[in-house]
C-alpha cells in the first residue's frame, strides 16, 4: 500500500485533475479504437466526447494558477454553450455528402484555437524573459509556441480553402510557379521561426509574432490553392494531422496531459489516414500535393466511337431475380442520391428470392474513408454483407450480376490496363470478372478523377441510366411485380 501511495501522490486537487486527465486520455484511446469498426463507431464517438467533457469540467473545477482557481467562469460557460450549440446544430443539419466540408471547418477551428493559444502565450513569455534579462527566446516553451502558431495557422487557413473548394466556392489555381513560391515561403517561415527564437526579448514588442502569424496564414492559403479540388479529402486528413500536432504543442506548453494525448492521437491518426488514402489510390502524398488528379480531361482513353448498351428495368429485374449470386458495388452516387435504404430493400427482396446478395466495398469509394460503410450502416445493412475489395475480387468469377450503383473510378479498368491513366495502379473492384454488369448512373459523366471509363462500353456491361434513388425505386417495384 505504501508503494502505491508513493507511486500516486494524492496531494489534493492537483492529483484529482491529473487523474481526470489520465481518465480522459484512456477514454480518447478507447473511443478511437471503437471508431475503427462501424458497429462500435457511435459509442466510440461518445466515449471520446465523455473524455473531453471530463477534461473540460475538471479543469474548470480544479485547475489553479498561483494557488487561485480559474476566473472568467461566465465567459467560459457562455463560450462552451455557444460552441456546443453550433456543433450540435451543424451535425444535425449536415447532409451526408457535405460531411467532408464540415470536417474541414471543424478541423480549421482546431487549428485556429492552437494558433490563438500561441498568440496569447508569446507576449507573456516574452515579458517574463525580458524581466529576467534573457538574451534570447530559445527553449522548449518558445519552440512550442512558435510551432503551435505556425502549424495551427497553416491548418486553419488551409482548411478554410479546402472547405471553399469542396463546396464549389473556390476554384483551383494550377500554376507551377505557385509551387516554387510555396516551397520558398515554407523555407522562409522556418527561417523566421529560428530568427524569432534568437531575438532578444523586449516587453511589449509583439510585432514579430503578428507577422509570423500572418505569414503562416498566407502559407496555408498558398499551400492548398494549387491542389486539385478533387484531392481535398486527402488534404483535409493531412491538415487534420497538422491540427493534432499544433494542439499537442499547447498540451506541452501547459503541461496538460489530456491536451497532449488528444493532440498526439489526432496527429498520428490523421497521418495514418492520409497514408491509407494515398495507398488506396496508389499515389504518393507528393503526387497528391503537386499532381493533377481531378483535372477535367486528364488522361484516360476516350471511347467516342464505341457504343453503349442499355438495359430495361424489366430485363434488369428478371436478370437479378433469376441469379444465384449478386454483388452490389456502391459509390459516391449512392450517397448523393441518398438511395441506401432502397438499396437495402433491393437486397432484401432478392435475398427473399434465394439470391445471395453481397456488397463489394472499395476503400476509397465515396468521398471519405469508410463512407460506404457508414452509409449502408445507416440503412441497417448487416455488416457481414459488406465484403472488402480483395475478398470481393476473389468472388467476382462466380458472380452472376454486379450492380454498380453510383460508382465510377473504383471500377474503372483503366487502373489496370492504361499506363497513361492518372489512376493507373489504383486497386479496383474487378467487376469485369463477373458474368453480367449493370451500371446505374445518370449519364456518361466522369467521376472524381475526371477520366472516362471504358467499362461502360464493355460488352458485358449494360447501363441503367437515371438517379440512383429513382431507378432503384422502379427496379424494386418491377421485381415485386414479377
Ligand atoms: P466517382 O466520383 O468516381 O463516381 C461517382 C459517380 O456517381 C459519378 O460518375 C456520377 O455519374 C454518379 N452519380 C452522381 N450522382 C448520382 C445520382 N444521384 N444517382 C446515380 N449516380 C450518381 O465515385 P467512386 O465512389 O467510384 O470513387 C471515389 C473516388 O473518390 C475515387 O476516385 C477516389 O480515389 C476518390 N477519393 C475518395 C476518398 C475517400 O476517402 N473515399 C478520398 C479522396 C478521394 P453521373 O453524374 O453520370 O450520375
Amino acid at each position: 500500500m505504501e508503494t502505491i501511495t508513493k507511486l500516486i501522490p494524492f496531494t489534493g486537487e492537483i492529483s484529482i485533475l491529473e487523474i481526470s486527465y489520465l481518465v480522459a486520455s484512456v477514454l480518447f484511446i478507447l473511443g478511437l479504437k471503437k471508431l475503427s469498426h462501424p458497429a462500435t463507431a457511435r459509442s466510440g464517438n461518445l466515449w471520446a466526447a465523455a473524455g473531453m467533457t471530463a477534461a473540460i469540467l475538471f479543469t474548470i473545477l480544479f485547475h489553479k494558477k498561483d494557488g487561485e482557481p480559474i476566473g472568467n467562469i461566465v465567459w467560459i460557460v457562455v463560450a462552451l454553450a455557444i460552441g456546443s450549440f453550433i456543433g450540435w446544430y451543424a451535425s444535425k443539419k449536415v447532409k451526408m455528402t457535405a460531411m467532408p466540408q464540415m470536417v474541414s471547418i471543424f478541423n480549421g477551428m482546431g487549428g485556429a484555437c492552437a494558433a490563438l493559444i500561441s498568440m496569447m502565450e508569446f507576449p507573456k513569455m516574452q515579458n517574463m524573459l525580458a524581466a529576467e534579462g534573457a538574451s534570447h527566446m530559445i527553449g522548449g516553451e518558445g519552440i512550442a509556441i512558435l510551432l503551435g502558431l505556425m502549424i495551427g495557422g497553416v491548418s486553419f487557413a488551409g482548411s478554410m480553402i479546402a472547405f471553399g473548394k469542396l463546396d464549389g466556392r473556390i476554384g483551383d489555381i494550377k500554376n507551377p510557379v505557385l509551387r516554387i513560391i510555396n516551397l520558398t515561403f515554407l523555407v522562409l517561415l522556418l527561417v523566421a521561426l529560428v530568427v524569432i527564437l534568437f531575438m532578444k526579448p523586449e516587453a511589449g514588442n509583439n510585432w514579430p509574432i503578428y507577422l509570423f502569424a500572418l505569414a503562416a496564414l498566407v502559407y496555408g492559403v498558398t499551400f492548398v490553392m494549387p491542389i486539385g479540388g478533387a484531392d481535398m479529402p486527402v488534404v483535409i486528413s493531412l491538415l487534420n494531422s497538422f491540427t493534432g500536432v499544433a494542439a499537442a504543442m499547447g498540451g506541452f506548453l501547459y503541461s496538460n496531459q489530456a491536451m497532449l494525448t488528444g493532440g498526439i492521437l489526432v496527429g498520428s491518426s490523421g497521418t495514418i489516414l492520409t497514408i491509407l488514402m494515398c495507398n488506396a489510390m496508389n499515389r504518393s502524398l507528393l503526387n497528391v500535393i503537386v499532381g493533377a488528379f481531378g483535372v477535367a480531361g486528364a488522361g484516360g482513353t476516350e471511347a467516342a466511337d464505341k457504343t453503349v448498351k442499355e438495359i430495361s428495368l424489366s430485363d434488369a429485374a428478371v436478370l437479378l431475380s433469376y441469379s444465384q449470386k449478386v454483388y452490389i458495388v456502391p459509390g459516391y452516387g449512392l450517397a448523393v442520391a441518398q438511395a441506401q435504404h432502397l438499396c437495402h430493400e433491393l437486397d432484401n427482396l432478392l435475398s427473399g428470392k434465394g439470391v445471395e446478395v453481397k456488397y463489394a466495398i472499395h476503400p476509397v469509394a465515396g468521398r471519405m474513408p469508410g463512407h460506404m460503410n457508414v452509409l449502408l450502416a445507416e440503412a441497417d445493412v448487416p455488416y457481414e454483407k459488406l465484403v472488402e475489395m480483395e475478398d470481393a475480387n476473389n468472388e467476382m468469377g462466380n458472380t452472376d450480376v454486379v450492380i454498380v450503383i453510383g460508382a465510377n473510378d473504383v471500377v474503372n479498368p483503366a487502373a489496370e490496363d492504361d499506363p497513361g491513366s492518372p489512376i493507373y495502379g489504383m486497386p479496383i473492384i474487378k467487376v469485369l470478372d463477373a458474368r453480367n454488369i449493370i451500371v446505374m448512373k445518370r449519364s456518361m459523366a466522369a467521376g472524381y478523377a475526371a477520366i472516362p471509363n471504358n467499362l461502360f462500353y464493355h460488352q458485358k456491361n449494360r447501363m441503367l441510366f437515371g438517379d440512383a434513388k429513382a431507378t432503384l425505386q422502379k427496379l424494386v417495384a418491377e421485381i415485386k411485380s414479377l
